[in-house]
């Protein structure tokens, strides 16, 4: 019998990461043969870790922080979303080589229009925080057709510039924090603020009755972002782990051609929480 497939997430630090578990859950339901660690990749060491892995027959990569950029250097070829998000989380080996994706916008979009059920067409949306995870969902969030997306950053500058590189993809603008007035329907936060407990410095009227807010990021119980939003009367509060199980899922399809379900994964996932 042959050696399952082996593939790894690469990131620094990487303990607490629960891509592991996942894609564990997504070969049982799947019945695919496959083995997946993490691996703690310093910075720096990337291209000589990446090197080794393929050395030792290694198929494919999901990439954390800090190496995303790195993955997109060491790419000998990018799917058109990783191009536009100019950063790879997802790295395949191909008959045509080392290919690099990227499946954090696609992973978003897929947990807010499919398991949240929002419609966001013709809407106003507010993306907060101008990182990579910003720049990840802001194309596949103007391709959901809002008809207006705010980007708001504690750094104005870098939400203008931004705005400045997708302006040819819709109606996007970038403000600072202070300046994102709405009302919007949709909230995103996209900022590492409540990884510390904190919650970006928006105005009291960026979120009211008819705003749903998705926190982008995730940890036992709700985020501080989630708990502003709840006080403030949202219409609805949602944590980043089902965009973390569906860009997963993703990366999974990509390596494996075969889409794993998400719903129960998901469930059991926040009951392990
Ligand atoms: P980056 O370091 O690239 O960007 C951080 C962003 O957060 C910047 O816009 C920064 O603003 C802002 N920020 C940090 N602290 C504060 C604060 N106290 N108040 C206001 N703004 C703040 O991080 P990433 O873009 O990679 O990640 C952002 C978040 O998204 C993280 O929480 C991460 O865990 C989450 N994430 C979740 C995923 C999932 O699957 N659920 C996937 C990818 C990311 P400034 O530019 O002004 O410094």
């Amino acid at each position: 019998m042959n050696a399952p497939d082996r593939y790894a997430v690469f990131g620094h630090p990487v303990g607490h990461s629960r891509s592991p578990w996942l894609h564990a859950r997504f070969a049982e339901l799947t019945g695919e043969s496959l083995v997946y660690e993490a691996r703690d990749v310093p910075p720096g060491r990337f291209e000589t870790a990446l090197a080794a892995f393929l050395q030792a027959g290694g198929k494919g990569l999901n990439i954390t922080v800090p190496h995303k950029l790195a993955a997109f250097a060491a790419a000998e070829k990018l799917t058109p979303r990783a191009r536009r998000a100019g950063a790879v989380n997802t790295l395949a080996l191909t008959p045509d080589g080392l290919l690099g994706d990227n499946t954090d916008g696609a992973g978003l979009l897929r947990d807010l229009q499919h398991n949240l059920g929002l419609a966001l067409a013709g809407t106003r949306i507010l993306l907060v925080g101008a990182g990579g995870a910003a720049r990840g969902a802001l194309g596949p969030l103007l391709d959901a057709g809002p008809s207006e997306l705010v980007i708001a950053n504690r750094h104005a500058g870098k939400a203008r510039a931004l705005a400045a590189d997708f302006g040819a993809d819709g109606a996007v603008s970038g403000v600072g924090l202070d300046e994102a007035h709405g009302p919007f329907a949709l909230v995103v936060n996209a900022t590492s603020a409540s990884l510390s407990g904190e919650v970006p410095g928006l105005p009291g009227d960026a979120v009211g009755p008819e705003t749903f807010c998705y926190d982008m990021a995730y940890g036992s119980g709700p985020t501080a972002f989630m708990r502003w939003a709840q006080v403030r009367g949202a219409a609805g509060v949602a944590d980043g782990r089902g965009m973390l199980v569906e860009q997963a899922a993703e990366s999974f399809t990509l390596w494996r051609g075969v889409r794993p379900p998400t719903d129960e994964v998901l469930a059991a996932m926040r009951s392990a929480d």
